[in-house]
């Protein structure tokens, strides 16, 4: 029998380990095996190659390391305020080291006048500089000698300090579990060519360097190496998904653009953008081929998605098909509709609306049969579409409006309404997402960027004011009002504090109606507590201009399209994220003229939430935003991506490694064209990798 692989040893075989750590190590780190615990690696690393001057630091000045002579050793303050304070000397100056903490014991172990190695970071506080709980040993040997290194610091948990499994205590195991290993052990995943283009470490030597670094410069190099690889093997796997689909999956062949299409382009009134020319012949591309077309169409709200998406439909007529759009609200899907029918007024293409709203046996099953029989050529209507006594004469293309609703399961159910393909695919969202994020996170589906709106189109003039400048805001909404135009007032809602939410609102509701009365004014009011129905009935009459003021929650995100509203106040604004303000701003300044938001915030505000407020105030663009959105908070908590679980990288960080991700995309590319199964045997690594790691890389394609 062959040996088996040191690192598919249970974690509890390793020495210092045992049953009981490895139960720790399972339930906090999810590490089961030796190579679970070799691919945690150090989140930072202590640079102990050097000593730095007293006299050097600054505010810049991070973790260092020092050696110098303990001067004074003194407790001072009473009770919680309690501390001790050693003054450190070294040939250039003098520094406070403090504790709060275990005071006694520390005081006992320091000796005035003996010589100390000190780590730590510095604090600034006005012009005191101090090292709180830097530390420290006496002088030795070990370390002064010139075996200087980098130490790992590992993350660990509570409880795994508990049990000594802290930074030091796991350094102890990676250290052994090092030396146990052989490079033989570790098997190689990337193919020569690509290490020897990129100048990258073995796999052996990388893992050895990210633990134990023999300087800066090979921790760079095993750094990068294990980021690509990292970032790689996700590209490829993305890549090679889609690449399998669309030889797999076949799509109907929309061969000709005919009549219905070239109609309607004939009568548009506006010339397209140029970004929507590119967008409908990417679009164009998919589906006069015999493939399969999933694509998402990405652009800011009024950027003209709805035109190059009513284009693509009119290809599946011309080619004898019938197409669908699904908008996530009843009202999105009704407005959507009377858009539709009026762009293709004289056209002489039916076109029919259907949802939960539409009542009467006969009038629903006329609805039906014309759809059965190929009469109706274009449905609009809610999700509720894709429902089981909904059928077909034959549903070429399904174009779905905000994909963040549309679960794996409805896919599902749309992809059977047709035979005997699937209908081709066309997913709209107005949440731009960064392009490093969209190549990662939709990496498996065909992406379109709509990244200029149309001309004329004037950004949303947006302000930034306190409870001081009330007066002045209620004022400039009475100019606002009384040129014939309406106002959006927008209240947050979050989950965890809905009555405070709601109080809040109907608090605003109510000094608006003293300050706006009746019957001069008439003011709307829509929140998630409402039944659908009423809701429904009161964005109606906003939409109907028979209000002039909306006081709603946030429920008005992905509402309706009411062009005369220009003015949108929304309060509480540092309670928003920035995706969602960007939505929220893109209700107004649909109707051409000039557009106001007004953010409202309380004085004090949190370095944060001034900047979110601030890009809010110097863009429109969505994509800037989204940009802003993913620096402020991480990538992992952009809208639409929550869900997929691709961004959990352990050292790749898609803001900082940007550069390594296009390097890792285009080479997953160019192998994916190539070589889509692997096949060649310089592609024999990857592939045995993505074999091994198969568990590792379930549920990958979900989005769409
Ligand atoms: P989206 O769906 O991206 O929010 P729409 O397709 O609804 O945007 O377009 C918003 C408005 O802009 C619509 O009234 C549409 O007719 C108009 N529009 C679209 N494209 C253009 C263009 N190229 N030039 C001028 N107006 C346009
Ligand atoms: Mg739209």
């Amino acid at each position: 029998m062959a040996e088996q692989n040191i690192l598919k040893s249970p974690i509890e075989y390793m020495k210092g380990v045992g049953p009981f750590r490895a139960d720790i190590l399972k339930k906090e780190l999810g590490i089961h095996t030796f190579e679970d615990f070799l691919m945690h690696f150090p989140f930072r690393y202590v640079d102990k190659t050097q000593f730095h001057r007293i006299a050097d630091i600054d505010e810049e000045t991070e973790n260092i390391q020092l050696k110098g002579v303990l001067r004074r050793l003194e407790t001072t303050g009473e009770g919680r305020k309690k501390r001790l304070v050693a003054r450190l000397r070294d040939p250039s100056g003098a520094i406070d080291l403090v504790w709060f903490k275990g005071i006694r014991f520390i005081e006992k172990q320091l000796q005035i006048g003996s010589e100390y190695v000190v780590y730590g970071k510095p604090n600034f506080f006005k012009s005191y500089i101090s090292i709180p709980h830097p530390e420290i040993e006496i002088v030795s040997a070990e370390n002064t000698q010139e075996a200087a290194f980098l130490e790992p610091v590992y993350r660990s948990t509570e409880k795994m300090k508990a049990k000594h499994l802290d930074a030091k205590g796991i350094r102890k195991i990676q250290k052994l579990l090092l030396s146990r290993i052989k490079p033989t052990d570790i098997k190689e995943n990337l193919p020569e060519y690509i290490r020897t283009k990129l100048k990258l470490p073995n796999r052996y030597e990388a893992l050895r360097q990210i633990h134990f670094p023999s300087n800066q410069k090979t921790l760079r190099l095993a750094s990068n190496r294990l980021k690509f690889e990292e970032l790689f093997f996700l590209q490829l796997k993305l890549l090679q998904t889609r690449g399998v689909r669309k030889e797999t999956f076949k799509g109907y062949h929309f061969r000709r653009i005919g009549d219905a299409f070239n109609g309607f382009y004939k009568k548009l009134p506006f010339e397209l953008t140029n970004a929507q020319k590119r967008v409908i012949k990417e679009i164009r591309q998919d589906v006069r081929t015999n493939r399969h077309m999933n694509r998402l169409l990405q652009g800011d709200v009024g950027s003209g998605k709805t035109i190059c998406a009513l284009m693509t439909m009119l290809m599946a007529i011309d080619n004898g098909f019938q197409a669908c759009l699904m908008a996530p609200t009843e009202i999105l899907a009704k407005q959507h509709f009377n858009n539709v029918t009026k762009d293709l007024e004289g056209l002489d293409i039916k076109v029919e609306f259907l949802s939960g709203s539409v009542k009467g046996k006969k009038k629903r099953g006329k609805i039906l049969a014309e759809l059965a029989s190929g009469e109706t050529k274009i449905l609009i209507g809610t999700h509720a579409l894709i429902e089981d006594p909904i059928i077909f004469k034959n549903l070429g293309l399904a174009i779905i409006d905000e994909q963040h609703r549309f679960g794996v399961a409805q896919r599902a159910k749309l992809w059977k309404k047709s035979s005997p393909y699937p209908p081709h695919i066309l997913v709209m969202t107005a949440t731009p997402i960064p392009r490093t994020l969209a190549m990662t996170a939709y990496g498996d589906l065909d992406v379109s960027v709509i990244d200029e709106m149309p001309p004329g189109r004037k950004p949303v003039k947006t302000m930034h004011k306190t409870d001081a400048h009330r007066l002045r805001v209620f004022g400039f909404m009475r100019e606002q009002i009384k040129k014939g135009h309406q106002v959006y007032i927008v209240y947050p809602l979050i989950e965890e504090s809905e009555t405070l939410d709601l109080n809040n609102l109907m608090e605003g509701y109510e000094s608006i109606s003293r300050e706006f009365p009746i019957p001069e004014y008439q003011i709307s009011i829509v929140h998630g507590r409402m039944k659908p129905k009423d809701k429904e009935f009161e964005m109606q009459r906003f939409a109907k201009h028979e209000t002039h003021i909306m006081v709603a929650t946030t429920v008005i995100e992905v509402g309706v399209n009411v062009p005369n509203a220009t003015l949108m106040i929304i309060e509480n604004t540092e309670r928003f994220g920035l995706a969602q303000l960007h939505q929220l701003r893109g209700r107004v300044g649909r109707g051409g003229g000039e557009a106001f938001c007004i953010l409202m915030s309380s004085f004090k505000l949190s370095t944060e939430s001034r900047h979110r407020i601030k890009t809010m105030c110097d863009t429109n663009d969505g994509f800037k935003i989204a940009e802003e959105d993913m620096k402020l908070r991480g990538p992992g908590n952009i809208a639409g991506t929550q869900q997929s679980g691709l961004l959990h990288f352990k050292l790749a960080d898609l803001l900082k490694d940007h550069k390594i991700l296009k390097v890792a995309r285009e080479i997953a590319h160019r192998i994916v064209e190539d070589d889509l199964k692997l096949e060649r045997s310089e592609h024999l690594p990857i592939k045995e990798y993505l074999l091994s790691r198969k568990d590792g890389y379930k549920g990958w394609s979900r989005i769409s």
